[in-house]
Order: C-alpha cells, then structure tokens, then sequence
C-alpha cells in the first residue's frame, strides 16, 4: 500500500485532496452509458486528487508519484465515454483543468495548455478571425488535451476527418515520468504516441492545433418523410464540395422526440438531418433540400447557441450527445460507434437498420478518413445483456462495417479504425517504464505476451 499521507506532504502547496466524496467524483466519467463498463468500473478510485497549477506543480507531481511508485491518472472535462480517465488501480488522479490558459496563435496554429476548455479555446480563437477545425460535442466541457488524448472526431469531421489525420494535431508538450521525469516537445508524427492513448504515455501540457478562418455558422434542421431519403440527402451534402459546412447528422424517425429543443418541430414519424453551413453555402443548401423533398423545420446562429448556456447548439443532438439526450429520458439504452464502408455505404446503412429494426435506432454523421468521405454512426441500442450487444455488433460486422467498440476500457479492444498510426508501445516504454501512467488501459503494456501476438 503507497503511504498517501507521506505522499501528500510531499505535494504541499500543490491544491490536492483526499476527501473521500471528492475522491469518488473525481475518478468517474461517462463509462456509465455501457452497462458493461458500468458493472466493470463502479467503485474504482483514487486515493489522492491533485491539481497541479503550471507545468513545474505537474513535474513534482511526477517526480513524487515515481518515487513512491504510485500509477498516475489524468483527468481532463472526464467527458470520456470508456472509462479512460478512471483509475484501475488506486494512485493520483491528476486534474488538469487550472491549466487553461490559450498561450498565442502563430502562422494559423493554436497553442494552449492542456487543460483549457475547447469552448473557451473556441471563442479566444474566434475573437481574432479563427476557429477550431475539430470538436466532440461535448465542446463546451471538454478540455483540449482530453480531446486529443481521448477523443479525437467530431464536428468539422466532415470537412477535416478526425485527430488521426496528419496535420490535425500540429504537436504536445508532454511531462514524462522517465528518471528523472521530464517534459519533451513532440512535433508531427512525433505526437502521435499520445494521441488517442488514454493519458498512458504522459501528461500533455500543452496543445498545438491548426485553425481555420471563423464562420458564421448557421444550424439547419431539415425533415424527411423517410429515413432513406434523410441519409441520402446528408451524403449528397458531404460530396457537395461547393458547400462550406461543418456536420450532418441523420436521426432515425424515434430519436427527435428526445430533442428538447427540437421535438416540436419535427412531424412525428419523420427522420431528421441536422447540418451546420456557412453563409456562403446556404443558397446551395437550399437547393439541395428542395432536390431531395425535405423540409427546413428550424434553424439558429450555432456560436449565438453555444455562447447561451440556456439553448442547445445542434452539435448537442449529434456525435455521443444523441445518446445522451435519450439516456435522460430512458435508462434501458446503449449505444455502438461504427463506420460505414467507403463504397455503398447506404446499402451497409439499410441493412442493419433492416435486420435489427426494433433495437437499433440509426444515427449516422458523414465524416472524412483519409481524404474519402463515409458515415459513422453512434446508433442508440436497446439494451437486452452482453450476448445480444456482441450479436448486435457481429451483426455490423457481416456487413462490413467497422466497430471501434465503446464496451471496453483498454485502447487495443476499443479503438478500432480509430487507432492512431504510430509506435505508441514503444515510446511508452521510454516514457513510462515503471508503468505508472494509468496503468491497465494499454493492453499492449500489461500483458506483453500480446506483443508477439
Ligand atoms: C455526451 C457526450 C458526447 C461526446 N461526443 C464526443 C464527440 O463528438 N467526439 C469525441 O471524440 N468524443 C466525444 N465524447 C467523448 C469525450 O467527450 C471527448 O472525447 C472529450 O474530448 C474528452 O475530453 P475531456 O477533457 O473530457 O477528457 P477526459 O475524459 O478527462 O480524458 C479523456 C482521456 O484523456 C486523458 N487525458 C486528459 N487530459 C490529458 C492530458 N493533459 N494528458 C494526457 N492525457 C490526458 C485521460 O487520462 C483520459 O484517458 C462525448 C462524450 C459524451 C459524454
């Protein structure tokens, strides 16, 4: 057992706690939407939570953690939905978010701390004629950081792909825990060993993002008598390169009356596409809803939305957050993420939606990998036990459509087509060689017999 007394004397002057409540808030995130995380994850906890001020408070950390050998866990907005910020075994749960400072903008690329919020980092941008290429629907509690060592698609996707492109992530500052530990400036491919690992190869203390010029951008809602048209008519969107947008969701026909805002609007058994569009393309956009026979049933200024915390931005229905909105409502849900294949990616939409009617509510997002365009979907599934949710996937699968499974805790069972190139395995072991970066969730690294696999 690692003397936590001892260690927190150690961290004087460092904000810190272990108060047992705090302790059992701050080692938590979003795991709860899978049942199956949820029976796995409930009760895990840290014993100390740190906040370290500034990158010399996070070294000490560091430094102390190593001596005492206790596994360190960072935590962002804990907006993550696989338990990546969840300590497995006990230790610092280190809190980045009094690090939140944008440090400046330099040739069109963001610099900022770790911990800043992508809704501050946003609105600081925008004040000076840019904006992020990339945000998860949970922008407005996200941290930077959480995004790129957690997340990584989202809004912008159908335009920019995701954090996996090359040139999405410009570099890190990283603080290690090697002997002793250090901070080591990542630029290009070099960052890739912490993007999309869970905090297991350091903690990220500053960001480098590429922005592009702000946008006005409006919120479109736009109906369609059927679900087929609505997928259709968003794909349409996606290839249209005259277009300047910056999402399109499709919602099977059941998922709009969970749309707080937007419920009323949308005729009952009617399937939903929302959008976000440039000025510049709305004329287009016009024209390619009358082609297709859908309906424009409400439309609002998106960063007007965002900067209200009384409205919803229509980002909030899409990516995990239409998961969200009918967990509010109906506890008896789960969800899956897949992709589409790049080549009659309907004909895989209609076929899953077909064979799995009744438990699988379909909701796509058209998003670019490796320059081809395709939809993911975040489905919403009714919830039966384990067996039917491996069914339910197999089922996916048969129709060639990739799983980044949302089920499991580790990087390796869960990422999928999500996974970032790079030799993540090995830095990590330059890195981190006691293991100490929130152990259990590079599977690669904790059962090495994998390694020949
Ligand atoms: C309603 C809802 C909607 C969502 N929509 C999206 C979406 O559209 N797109 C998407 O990609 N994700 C989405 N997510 C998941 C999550 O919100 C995002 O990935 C988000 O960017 C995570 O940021 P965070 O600050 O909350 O990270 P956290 O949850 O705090 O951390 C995520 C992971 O990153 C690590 N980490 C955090 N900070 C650092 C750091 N400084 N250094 C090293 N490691 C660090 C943590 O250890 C953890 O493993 C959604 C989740 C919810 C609940």
């Amino acid at each position: 057992m690692p003397d936590i007394a001892a260690l927190s004397a150690a961290l004087a002057g460092i904000e810190q706690s272990d108060d047992a409540a705090l302790l059992r808030q701050k080692s938590r995130d979003f795991y709860w939407y899978s049942p199956v995380l949820k029976a796995q994850l409930d009760g895990k906890r840290a014993d100390l939570w740190v906040r370290p001020a500034n990158e010399a408070e996070v070294l000490r950390v560091l430094v102390a953690a190593r001596s005492a050998g206790v596994p360190v866990t960072v935590r962002g907005g804990a907006t993550g939905n696989y338990g990546q910020c969840v300590p497995l075994n006990g230790g610092i749960v280190l809190d980045t978010t009094a690090m939140t400072a944008p440090i400046g903008i330099t040739d069109g690329v963001l610099e900022a701390e770790a911990g800043a919020r992508m809704i501050d980092l946003d609105l600081w941008a925008r004040d000076r004629g840019w904006e992020l290429r990339l945000w998860p629907s949970t922008k407005r509690t996200a941290t930077i950081a959480g995004f790129v060592a957690g997340g990584g698609a989202g809004v912008g996707g159908i335009a920019h792909g995701t954090m996996r492109e090359r040139g999405n992530l410009n570099g890190v500052r990283v603080a290690t825990l090697q002997d002793p530990p250090a901070l080591l400036d990542l630029d290009g491919d070099a960052a890739a060993p912490v993007n999309r690992t869970y905090g297991t190869t350091g903690v990220i203390t500053r960001v480098r993002i590429p922005l592009v010029p702000a946008q006005a951008w409006r919120d479109m809602a736009v109906t369609f008598a059927d679900f087929s048209d609505a997928a259709r008519f968003a794909l349409a969107l996606a290839f249209a390169d005259g277009i300047q947008k910056k999402m399109a969701g499709v919602f099977d026909a059941r998922l709009p009356p969970f749309f707080r805002g937007l419920a009323d609007a949308v005729p009952e058994g009617n399937a939903l596409v929302l959008a976000m569009i440039a000025p510049s393309g709305l004329v287009a956009f016009r024209d390619l809803v009358r082609e297709h026979g859908g309906t424009i049933v409400a439309d609002q200024d998106t960063v007007a939305a965002e900067r209200d915390p009384d409205a919803t931005p229509f980002y909030e229905y899409c990516w995990n957050h239409t998961t969200l909105q009918v967990l509010k409502r109906d506890r008896g849900v789960t969800y899956l993420q897949c992709r589409f294949p790049f080549e009659d990616t309907l004909r895989a939409v209609e076929a899953v939606r077909a064979k799995f009617h009744d438990e699988v509510w379909m909701h796509t997002e058209c998003v670019r990998f490796g320059g081809r365009t395709t939809m993911t979907a975040l489905p919403v599934i009714r919830w039966t036990d384990e067996a039917r949710l491996n069914a339910i996937m197999a089922g996916f699968e048969a129709e060639g459509i990739g799983i980044a499974n949302p089920h499991v805790f580790t990087i390796e069972g869960g990422s999928g087509y999500r996974r970032v190139p790079g030799d993540q395995l090995g830095f990590k072991r330059r890195v981190d060689p006691l293991g100490l970066f929130n152990p259990g969730k590079m599977a690669s690294f904790d059962a090495p017999e994998t390694d020949a696999a």
